[in-house]
This record gives structure tokens, sequence and C-alpha cells, in this order.
């Protein structure tokens, strides 16, 4: 069933009895050319973008919970590719100019707002290192824009520039930042694929892997044994649970990230705004409520909620940057299990096991990524090569020393 404005009109004269479920609610079958495990935003992307634009439509999605579950329902929403490195930046160009065509492309409306994002800089060498990010960008071909204090002051009155410890100087723009309907996003790819013919099948833990000779032919999952050619991993915070039931180590930790909604006020914020001395970072929703967060709880967890040093970090973080914030009070908080690389960039490759294959590592940054890591997993999956924006995102970086260390700061998890 097609969405459209018309349908809607259509439905509301004639009591709203046409709309049909957006997705079936199947039975695994016992074989599938391609198993994709965690029902998140990458794994239902990988599942779209591999039944549309490779024609593999032999495939069912294993969600151990409901759809939007995990960080996909979880996350602060924002997109953009205000990336450096080379290994970076055009992948998540790539993702963005997807999300710009996404709700044409899956026919849902995922609330896609390019209202920008603004990155603060506080001092001389840190501006220097936005004008390099933001000429590595437009040589990417993304778009950047440097803005002085002065031109900051007549577009967001509101922000605190005369702090004396963290003065604000300027900022980096990506106008085509933004945010997106998250949960949407996961419907949308889950409609779409089932559209193609793709199982997406819910409650469906997987337990262990079926290993033999070197080579993965299927899954244990608490709806039975699934045969497959071809075994997708895609869990994010769970990365380091389940490859360890095949056996591997990986190069990444898991650390709760915590998100904070205020409640409802006036619009007040055009866009996505950053702090620069701090990790902070604020946008308001449609609803109207300010929906901001910061940096990780420093420990390893599985917990999918945050402790209290953290809240109080970013509360600090807030009201260094626009006090105003002060008097909004908090609605709601939660958190999410973030896949935490050593250099802080992601994982799209086969493992040494046949037949099995990763992706994460995702870090806090894997919402934008959404659409890119979908499109280049399902071509790696479909061709086993990987796509052109993604051959750098390889598990062996670290033994072959080629680390996309975007922020600089080496093997520390818990500092990107
Ligand atoms: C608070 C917060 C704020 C964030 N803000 C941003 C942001 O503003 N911008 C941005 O780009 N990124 C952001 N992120 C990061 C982003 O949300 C994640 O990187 C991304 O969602 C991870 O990919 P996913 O959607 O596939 O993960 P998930 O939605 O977590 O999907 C993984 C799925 O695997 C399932 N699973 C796990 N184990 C198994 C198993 N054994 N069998 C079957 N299924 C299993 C889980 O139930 C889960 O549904 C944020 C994250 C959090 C928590």
């Amino acid at each position: 069933m097609r969405y459209s404005g018309f349908k809607v009109f259509l439905e509301g004269l004639t009591g709203n009895r046409g709309w049909k479920p957006a997705w079936r609610d199947p039975e695994p079958k016992s074989d599938y050319d391609v198993i994709i495990i965690g029902g998140g935003g990458h794994g239902l992307s990988t599942a779209y973008y591999l039944s549309k634009v490779y024609g593999v439509r032999n495939v069912a999605v294993l969600e151990k919970g409901w759809l939007g579950s995990g960080n996909i329902g979880r996350n602060t929403t924002i997109i953009r590719s205000n990336y450096m490195l080379p290994g970076n930046e055009p992948f998540y160009e790539f993702s963005l100019k997807l999300w710009e065509g996404l709700e044409q492309d899956f026919n849902y409306n995922a609330m896609i707002s390019q209202r920008s994002i603004l990155n603060l800089f506080h001092s001389d060498p840190q501006r220097d290192a936005f004008v390099r990010r933001a000429n590595a960008m437009m040589l990417a071909g993304a778009d950047a824009e440097l803005a002085d204090e002065a031109q900051l002051r007549r577009e967001l009155p509101f922000l605190d520039f005369d702090n004396a410890r963290f003065p604000i100087k300027g900022g980096l723009f990506q106008r085509r930042g933004g945010t997106v309907r998250h949960d949407a996003v996961a419907w949308g790819y889950a409609r779409g694929a089932d559209a193609e013919g793709v199982d997406i099948i819910q409650n469906c833990e997987v337990t262990g892997f079926q290993i033999e000779n070197g080579i993965c032919k299927g899954v244990q999952t608490t709806k039975g044994a699934i045969n497959a050619k071809k075994i997708a991993v895609c869990v994010a915070g769970s990365s380091g649970r389940v490859m360890a039931m095949a056996g591997m180590r990986l190069p990444i930790e898991s650390h709760v990230l915590q998100a904070f909604v205020s409640e409802g006020l006036k619009p007040v914020l055009p866009g996505v705004i950053t702090f620069g001395a701090g990790h902070f970072y604020v946008s308001q929703s449609d609803k109207g409520g300010l929906v901001f967060g910061g940096d990780i709880d420093a420990y390893n967890s599985y917990a999918q909620r945050g402790n209290l040093p953290v809240v109080e970090d970013v509360a600090e973080g807030g009201m260094a940057i626009m006090p105003m914030i002060g008097r909004a009070r908090l609605l709601r908080s939660w958190g999410g299990i973030m896949d935490m690389s050593m250099d802080g960039s992601p994982f799209i490759d086969k493992t040494h096991i046949g037949g099995l294959y990763f992706n994460g590592g995702w870090c806090y940054g894997g919402f934008k990524a959404t659409p890119a890591s979908g499109y280049c997993y399902a071509h790696l999956l479909a061709k086993d090569e990987p796509h052109p924006v993604a051959t750098e995102m390889r598990l062996d970086r670290f033994k072959r020393g080629h680390l996309i260390d975007e922020k600089g700061q080496g093997n520390q998890p818990n500092l990107h």
C-alpha cells in the first residue's frame, strides 16, 4: 500500500478502515540466503537495500526484542556529514545524500529536517582545526560554512558569548545537517524491506552460531535453528556479546550514552548546536522539547540507563553555552548501549569465518550513518567486496596500523 496525501484524505472520509499493518509478522523459514541479526536501523536498512538495490530477497531480519527497542529508538536524531578523514567523510556524505532522498525512496514520512548543525569553537587553534575540517568537507563535496562571532551574535543571541572561561569565537555550520524522527526510520525501512519480501521476525533472539569447518551455516535462535548462506551481524551495543558466540573478540567496548528531553518550549533553537569546549549538543524537537546529551558514562556496561555524574556533566555543558536552559524542566532521560570502537570509527567487513559478516563499532554516531551503513553492508553481502566509500572500515585496521582516528584521541574508546 502506497502512502500519499490523497490516501490520507480518502481514509479520512471512509472511517480509516483501509489501513493495513506496515509489515507482516511471519514465522521464520528453515533456510534463507541471508540472515541479518539485529532489527535496529542498520539491520533494517541493510535488508531494504539488499532486497531493493541488490535483488537479494530471500532474507530474514532476526530481532530479539521489538523494532526500535535499541539505539535506533534512543538516539538524539542528529544527522550530518562534517567529518574530516578520507576513510570517513565520503561515507558520511553518501549517507547524507541518501537521507535527502529517503522519504520519497521508501515512501514514508521520517520527518527529515535539514535545520543545520553548528559546531561552536572557543579558541584560535580550535578555529584553525575547524577551517581544516571545513576544507576537507568541501573537497568531499559536502557543504561547510564558517561563521564568526558577530554572525553568531546576530543569529543566536541566546548563547553566552561572554563566558570568561569558554568565550564563543565562532562556529562551523553544516546547513544540510539536521534531525530525523528516529523510530520512523526503523518503521520506514521495515515497511520497505517487507514490501520487497524480507521476513522481519521480532522476539527472535540469536543464541548461537552453527559453525562447521570454519564456515558459518546458520544460527540457533529462541525460535529454533535457521540456516543461511550468509549471516550478517548488526547488533550495535551487543556486538561484543554476539560475536563472542562465534568465538571472536572485537576491538569494541560497550558503554552507556544518555539522552535528555526538556518540557516543551516555544521555538527557540533553529538547528543543532554543539559545545566545543566540553561535550554537549542540543536541538529542539517539533513538539518543543530541548533534546540534548553529552559524554558516555565512562565505565563498561550493558544497561540501558546511566548514572548521575554524567547528568551533572551534561547539565554543566548546557549551562556553559546557553544559561537559559537552566530554567527548563527536565522531562525524561534514558540510555542506550554504545558499541565504542578503539579509534571511534566503525566496521563493515567480512570476518575470518566463512559466511559471517560484521557491522558495528558505530560509537555514538551511527544514526546518521543508517542509510549508508545499510547500503554498504548490502553491497558487501551481495558482491563480497567493500563498497567504494567503505573500503577503510576493516576489522584488521589496528593490526595494519591504519586507524581512522577522526578525533586524534588514540586507542581510547571512552574518549571518542
Ligand atoms: C542516547 C543516544 C544518543 C545518540 N545520538 C545520536 C545522534 O544524535 N546521531 C547519531 O548519528 N547517532 C546517535 N546515536 C548512536 C546511534 O543511535 C547508534 O549508533 C545506532 O542507532 C546503532 O545502530 P542500530 O540502529 O542498528 O542499533 P540498534 O537499534 O541498537 O539495533 C541493534 C539491534 O540488535 C538487537 N540484538 C542484539 N542482540 C541480539 C541477538 N542476540 N539476537 C537478535 N537481535 C539482537 C537489539 O535488540 C537491537 O534492536 C545515539 C545513541 C544513543 C544511545
